[in-house]
């Protein structure tokens, strides 16, 4: 064990909620904290121009004061593929 629950699961979780959403629908939408806090599962609103955003660059939707993971964006992308959070 690595000791890293949540980066993966909470980006799969965040990719689903991205494929689940339609833009008309919210203007901001609850993705939650990719921090490296195990017990952190504080809602991030960000729009999904703004979530899209963070999946092209290589980088982490934190919330404010939140750390980031160690490890990088697209070794959690990498993970994240194999949790199959997606129906
Ligand atoms: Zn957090």
């Amino acid at each position: 064990m690595t000791g890293s629950r949540s980066q993966p699961l909470m980006r799969a979780v965040n990719n689903d909620v991205r494929r689940a959403v339609h833009a008309d629908d919210f203007d901001r939408i609850p993705f939650f904290c990719e921090c490296s806090d195990e017990s952190c599962y504080q809602p991030l609103w960000l729009t999904l121009d703004e979530y899209d955003r963070l999946i092209e660059g290589d980088t982490f939707g934190l919330a404010p004061g939140h750390t980031r993971p160690r490890r990088s964006r697209r070794a959690v992308d990498a993970v994240a593929e194999t949790v199959g959070v997606a129906a």
